[in-house]
């Protein structure tokens, strides 16, 4: 599904030289739940922007879906990034004054679907997330994890092949917290490739594979056991 091979990411300033990722390595097969762990700075970040075709690298190689993206156009790095992956962020990043219904319908109306596939998109992934029947609600008239599995929906709508999801709990009380963690569980249980950023390390142990940045590389890989899940 996801393939990196010795991508290094460099960012350059006049006096200094900073290998954000450095000859970092990794595969992610069809149906797989990884969190990546690391510290503040240590390349968490341009990881998931590489990986999500937000952010060039410099060296390496990375294909997703058993494309390469290297030497792809502009145009051809965001239609693939609109028909291949979805993304979850911390502040969920809702339209305010858009109903669920219509917040969902964005990236659909982007791109070019149609209202009766756009509306069956929506409802499905709504339904998913258990808020299909909010759809009329406003983001304000709900909690801030409904909020998130909004945006879960959201991503769910494109019928992404990957998920990535940047501390998707971080703004969220421990209860919230583990209801999100427990729908992204769900969601792989149901096939879903997510690749989750998260700094908490008793919720990336509820993952089946860790995997830990320092300094732009890989420093600890971890495969557990299928376990219940239990996100905080
Ligand atoms: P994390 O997400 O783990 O906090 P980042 O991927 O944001 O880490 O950053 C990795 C390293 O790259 C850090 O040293 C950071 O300062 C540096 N970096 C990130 N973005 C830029 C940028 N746009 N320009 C210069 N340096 C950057
Ligand atoms: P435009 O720039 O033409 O107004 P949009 O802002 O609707 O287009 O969206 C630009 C692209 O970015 C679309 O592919 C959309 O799916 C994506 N996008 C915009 N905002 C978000 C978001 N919050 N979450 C995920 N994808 C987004």
């Amino acid at each position: 599904m996801l393939s990196m091979q010795n991508v290094s990411r460099i960012y350059r300033t006049e006096t200094i030289q900073t290998h954000a990722l450095n000859d970092f390595s990794l595969s992610v097969n069809a149906g797989e739940f990884v969190a990546v762990t690391g510290p503040s700075g240590s390349g968490k970040s341009t990881f998931l922007n590489i990986a999500g075709l937000l952010d060039q690298f410099d060296e390496g190689e990375y294909s997703i879906d058993g494309v390469s993206v290297k030497g792809l156009s502009d145009n051809q790095l965001s239609r693939l990034r609109n028909e291949k992956i979805g993304f979850i962020f911390q502040n969920y990043n809702l339209i305010p004054d858009y109903s669920l219904f219509d917040n969902v319908d964005m990236p659909l109306r982007y791109r070019g679907f149609n209202g009766k596939e756009r509306k069956r998109r929506i409802e499905e992934a709504l339904e998913k997330v258990g808020l299909a029947s909010r759809m009329n609600y406003l983001p304000s008239q709900l909690s801030g994890g409904q909020q998130q599995r909004v945006a879960i929906a959201r991503a769910l709508a494109g019928e992404p092949k990957l998920l990535l999801a940047d501390e998707p709990t971080g703004n969220l009380d421990s209860l919230m917290a583990r209801q999100v963690m427990e729908l992204l569980h769900d969601l792989n249980k149901d096939g879903a490739t997510i690749i989750m950023v998260t700094h908490d390390p008793d919720q990336a142990r509820s993952v089946p594979r860790n995997v830990q940045i320092i300094d732009g590389q890989m420093t600890d890989h971890r495969v557990y056991q299928p376990q219940s899940v239990s996100a905080s």
